[in-house]
């Protein structure tokens, strides 16, 4: 079976619900992508960063996704952007740019010399939404469950774990029209503080049954079918011409004088999308009058 996955659980007569996530092959698919190698806190934030979006981007309504951003406060930061976005509640991807060497320190604020975090809901059809919060002291976790106390008044636990091969979370919210019952609040810190129990090699191998017995014996756990996730990228040809359409017509002929062509390769996947004179040159002209988002790295 595969273990990249997402499990919903919720208690008998108890108003909390729960949802577990392991990302294997997802994680491991993202992480080799990273220039910034294989250790330090850039790639541990990595891998929180899509677990945190393949919890939260269970609950969308409709069709669409959530991308969760760090942006640094200054250019000097030791990690100067990383985001992970779910996609239809199933794909997962990511990105972090920083120095490798960073190792250690989990407060944002740090990290990202001040910064800010944005949860972004963008559906197929309609609006998108965006909510954001300054960086603080605390880790990502610690940022997403100030976010939900403040924008949705959602009491929320969330525990992330990674080693080299997974990565993986638990996170509890006290579901919304049951808040100001004193035994809620009871049930609410025992749950929790039951979950904080648990270590992280638990929270990346035991099976959801058994981890789950582990951390609540006493209680009726309902535990839903798991669903599938898996590392997924949306790049396109025509979102890699946005990326040669922020350059000027100057810069594109001295590439294309210089190599014959222009590769722009997607910063996500490693999809590489080459564009020859015409291309390039087309591409550099339909940007100056269309609204751009590009994704991808040139050379
Ligand atoms: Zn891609």
């Amino acid at each position: 079976m595969s273990n990249d996955f997402t499990v919903r659980f919720g208690f008998d007569a108890t108003p909390v619900r729960g949802r577990l996530l392991r990302l294997e092959n997802t994680w491991q698919a993202m992480s080799a992508r990273q220039e910034t190698g294989g250790g330090g806190a850039a790639v541990g934030l990595l891998a929180d960063l899509a677990v945190a979006a393949g919890l939260l981007g269970q609950d969308l309504k409709v069709a669409g996704s959530l991308s969760i951003q760090l942006h640094a406060g200054r250019h000097d930061a030791q990690i100067t952007t990383a985001m992970a976005e779910c996609r239809g509640r199933a794909e997962i991807r990511g990105i972090v740019r920083g120095d490798p060497a960073t190792s250690g320190d989990h407060d944002l604020a740090a990290l990202f010399s001040g910064g800010r975090l944005a949860i972004t809901l963008m559906p197929e059809e309609g609006a998108p939404y965006q909510g954001r919060i300054e960086l603080g002291r605390g880790n990502l976790a610690r940022h997403l469950e100030d976010y939900f106390v403040r924008s949705e008044q959602l009491p929320t636990r969330i525990f992330l774990a990674r080693d080299q091969h997974r990565a993986a979370g638990l996170m509890l919210q006290r579901v919304p029209d049951a808040i100001g019952a004193a035994d809620d609040d009871d049930d609410w810190r025992r749950l929790t503080l039951l979950a904080q129990t648990l270590r992280p090699a638990e929270l990346l191998t035991l099976a959801p049954p058994v981890l789950l017995q582990r951390l609540y014996s006493q209680d009726r756990v309902r535990l839903h079918a798991p669903e599938p996730l898996a590392f997924g990228c949306t790049c396109t040809r025509e979102r890699s011409a946005n990326a040669l359409s922020l350059m000027s017509g100057e810069e594109v002929a001295a590439i294309l004088d210089a190599l014959g062509a222009i590769d722009v390769t997607c910063e996500f996947c490693g999809a590489n999308y080459r564009f020859d004179a015409v291309d390039a040159h087309a591409a550099v002209l339909a940007g100056h009058s269309a609204s751009t988002e590009s994704e991808g790295t040139i050379h």
